[in-house]
């Protein structure tokens, strides 16, 4: 276990919503002793005692289910450097201490390149380990750049490509639910599942958060990293452990396996929108150009769309759709697994027979199944709702990533060829989308998102 960790962009959005809070939970769960150190590094030029008493009101505003005192010893074990990651002296004053460190990189992605360049330069402790968040890149080639820039830095054990998702026991729980059961593991094919929607629709717009997303949108902040690692674990093959290895060698197959797009594919099977002003439940939201900080020349999308499909023996014939979108009408997190009808109904109403549809909810947790039973006198379909609700997790998702970090098991973090292929899949959708040949929607906040294109409309590629 490593007992030093190093934030860089530690006066960020991401620093104050997730990682002090999880830190106060590792620490509330006795899973950080007294050895821990906290350095965070801001480009703020504030002391340790200003610093302090900002993550002690950060603590307070977003962790405030954690007990008091373990908050405390948060604080209590913070120190403070200004740093910008592109000045050698800086970044090494930020990293010096005796034994290996854990360097958390909560960093704009543009920056990455320059923060590893400088890491290099500046050397780590043996045994020290690196984190970094999504996207990692900001294209398939800057991935691969990334990755050339990380390996003459620490070797790949040691590099955690975050992917919080992958944490959370709600996607979790998809793996185990469908390996786990006699009753979905035979089933969980082609032959009996038409169609998966693996859906982050969301009702928050864009938060003051026009820094980091205008310039990267919908598809790079969610499909490319966290639905496609969903994607992954919904389809790969049953894995027979769940050590580091066999886990992401298996979700590499199912990357490699998404039948290559061409840009023509990108135009029927890919949709992009941006939300216009509306109202929120009695919220007003501003149209997303109106947004401040968002640059209209930008084009960025609030809402992405992708339908994939899988050249494997058990996917073949299955439709996978990826979709996430902001300030909608209603939250919409869930993987919705489309089952196809059984092929005879002795029934006089048949038509009205709806496919059965079992639902991962991934926030709020809960597992539901949509089926059809039979009404009063046997002779008509009724449709049935079963649902579950499953315990809430022990650790926070950012909790957990952060404990793996410290104990260094890469298993729920993104490794190097996978973040390459995740860029793959996308990077026809990306060149047809910077092409123009999708059209870029618009649909009102608060709405349930674009109107889909009739499907039969002609190809403009
Ligand atoms: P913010 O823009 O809120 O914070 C970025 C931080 O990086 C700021 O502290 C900023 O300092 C600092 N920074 C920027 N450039 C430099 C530099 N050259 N040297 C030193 N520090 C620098 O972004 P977020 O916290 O929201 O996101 C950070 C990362 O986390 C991104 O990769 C994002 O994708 C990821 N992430 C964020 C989530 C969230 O909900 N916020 C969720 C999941 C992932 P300054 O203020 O001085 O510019």
């Amino acid at each position: 276990m490593i007992h030093r960790l190093a934030v860089f962009g530690a006066t960020g959005d991401l620093s104050a919503r997730y990682l002090l809070p999880a830190l106060a939970a590792l620490r509330a769960a006795g899973h950080l002793g007294d050895r821990f150190q906290l350095t965070c590094a801001g480009r703020e030029d504030w002391d340790g005692e200003r610093f302090r008493h900002w993550v002690a009101g950060r603590l307070d505003r977003h962790g405030a289910s954690w007990p008091a005192d373990a908050r405390k010893a948060i604080v209590a074990c913070t120190r403070y450097r200004r740093a910008d990651v592109t000045d050698p002296a800086e970044v090494a004053s930020v990293i010096a201490g005796d034994g290996p460190v854990a360097v958390y990189l909560a960093l704009p992605p543009a920056v990455f390149p320059a923060a590893v360049t400088t890491l290099h330069d500046v050397g780590l402790p043996p045994g020290s380990r690196i984190v970094l968040e999504k996207p990692f890149g900001e294209d398939l080639d800057g991935a691969v750049e990334l990755n050339r820039l990380l390996a003459d830095l620490v070797p790949e054990q040691a590099v955690f490509r975050v992917d919080h998702f992958l944490a959370m026991t709600t996607v979790q729980n998809v793996l185990g639910s469908r390996v786990a059961n006699r009753v979905l593991a035979p089933i969980w094919n082609s032959i009996h599942i038409a169609e998966v929607e693996i859906v982050w629709d969301e009702s928050l717009a864009l938060e003051g958060r026009a820094g980091y997303y205008d310039g990267v949108g919908a598809l790079k902040d969610m499909v490319q990293n966290h639905l496609l690692q969903l994607l992954c674990l919904v389809a790969m093959e049953p894995p027979i452990s769940l050590d580091e290895r066999e886990l992401r060698d298996r979700k590499v197959d199912v990357l490699r396996s998404v039948r290559p797009l061409t840009e023509k594919d990108a135009v029927r099977r890919t949709r992009r929108a941006r939300y216009k002003a509306g109202r929120i439940g009695d919220r007003p939201v501003p149209a997303y150009t109106d947004e401040e900080g968002v640059d209209p020349g930008h084009h960025t999308e609030t809402f992405a769309e992708v339908e994939l499909e899988l050249d494997s023996p058990r996917w073949s014939g299955t439709v996978f759709r990826l979709r996430s979108g902001k300030a909608l009408g209603h939250d919409r997190k869930e993987v919705a697994v489309r089952f196809r009808p059984v092929p005879h109904l002795p029934f006089g109403n048949s038509g009205d027979a709806r496919p059965d549809v079992l639902r991962f909810g991934l926030e709020p947790e809960g597992l539901t199944m949509d089926l059809m039973g039979i009404g009063s006198r046997a002779q008509t379909l009724v449709p049935l709702t079963l649902t579950a609700r499953m315990d809430p997790p022990g650790l926070p998702a950012y909790g957990q990533v952060l404990l793996d970090v410290l104990r260094g098991d890469a298993a729920l973090s993104v490794r190097g060829d996978e973040a390459e292929e995740s860029w793959r899949v996308l990077t026809p959708v990306l060149s047809a989308w910077s092409k123009d040949l999708v059209p870029l929607q618009e649909y009102p906040a608060g709405s349930d998102g674009p109107v889909p294109p009739r499907r039969d409309a002609p190809c403009s590629a």
